[in-house]
């Protein structure tokens, strides 16, 4: 259920409709709009009758929500969410760029690294202090020396850090360094490290499971919001279908569908959802051009060297190669970058 309230409602009109939610049981999520204030209700197993709400002072409207996912959907909240990350815009009219190694590997490769991205343009900084590896005897990370390399490349350049965090464990530490928390693929579905994050005051970049259905990753991005936590953004990196030409095939197809369905900023990873270095440029400016908030995309110094990912890493000069194809999506498509 959505209540929707008039345009001039008072705060104590929005108070007293969230207390009758309490009363009953139920949360009340405050969702504030360029127009008017909606309340969305979850907690309820059966539907509820929007004339028990309809008649309170200050609402315009009771809205029964169709889609199962409530709070990420666009009935519920129609203008797109931006996430502000200490003044680097998520979502918006500005194409967001994460950039960086697959890992955090030594203070020499993350620093040269930092420097040559933010030299081309991007924002944020990616990189892997917990990695989760298919194969337990590949390099796993850094782990918290990692996380302080990464610090040291944001104090040095002004990048925004965006990082993966494996587990619930962790997560306060991770929350120290990070700007931005990513939750890989193998994560999606993990509920107890979901509802963990919707508690966390950090911005959280939510990739797409690699046979998750859209409606599953709505499903799993709900659950961060009902937790308390509206700073979300999705990430498609590649579903994994019957072929075997590319590590997984990216599904161009999510973006619209999903800036249809929900508010939520949509990213594309075109260096895991490819696999191919050589290929990550068109992938990523498809991406663009199909309508994404941002690209997040695999830079090394020496991708030959690479601890992992590699082969879908670019070089600096590829990475700014791709950066300036991207000004011409993004303009082309009514984008800033
Ligand atoms: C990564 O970003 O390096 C990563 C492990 O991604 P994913 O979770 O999409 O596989
Ligand atoms: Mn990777």
């Amino acid at each position: 259920m959505l209540v929707v309230m008039k345009p001039h409602a008072s705060q104590a009109e929005i108070d007293a409709v969230v207390g009758k939610i309490r009363e009953m049981g139920l949360q009340a999520h405050t969702i504030p709009g360029a127009q008017r204030v909606a309340i969305g209700v979850t907690g309820n197993k059966g539907g509820l009758d929007p004339g028990q709400f309809e008649t309170l002072p200050g609402v315009a409207d009771a809205i029964r929500v169709s889609q199962p996912f409530k709070l990420v959907s666009r009935e519920v909240k129609e203008e797109d969410t931006i996430l502000d990350v200490g003044g680097a815009k998520l979502g918006g009219p500005e194409i967001a760029v994460m950039a960086g190694p697959c890992s955090v590997e030594s203070k020499e490769q993350i620093l040269e690294t930092a420097h040559a991205v933010k030299a081309a343009g991007a924002k944020f900084l990616r990189g892997g202090a917990f990695k989760p590896r298919t194969s337990p005897y590949e390099f796993q990370g850094l782990a918290e020396q990692g996380l302080k390399l990464l610090a040291l490349a944001r104090e040095q350049t002004g990048l925004k850090v965006v990082t993966e965090v494996m587990d619930v464990e962790s997560l306060p530490m991770v929350a120290d360094y990070a700007d931005v928390l990513q939750i890989g693929a193998r994560n999606m579905q993990n509920y107890s490290l979901l509802k963990q994050l919707g508690q966390v005051k950090r911005p959280i970049l939510l990739k797409r499971g690699p046979s998750a259905t859209l409606k599953e990753w709505l499903m799993a991005a709900e659950y961060v919001v009902s937790y308390g936590n509206y700073q979300v953004a999705l990430c498609e990196r590649g579903i994994r279908t019957f072929e075997t030409m590319t590590r997984n095939t990216l599904d161009l197809n999510a973006v619209p569908v999903l800036k249809a369905l929900t508010h939520l900023p949509v990213v594309v990873d075109p260096s895991h959802g490819i696999g191919l270095r050589k290929h990550v440029a068109a992938m990523a400016r498809a991406g663009i051009a199909a309508g994404a908030d941002g690209i997040i995309v695999e830079v090394h110094p020496h991708p030959d060297k690479a601890l992992s990912d590699g082969h879908q890493s670019l070089t600096p000069d590829e990475f700014e190669g791709l950066m300036r194809q991207a000004r011409v999506i993004a303009g082309a498509v009514g984008r800033q970058l």
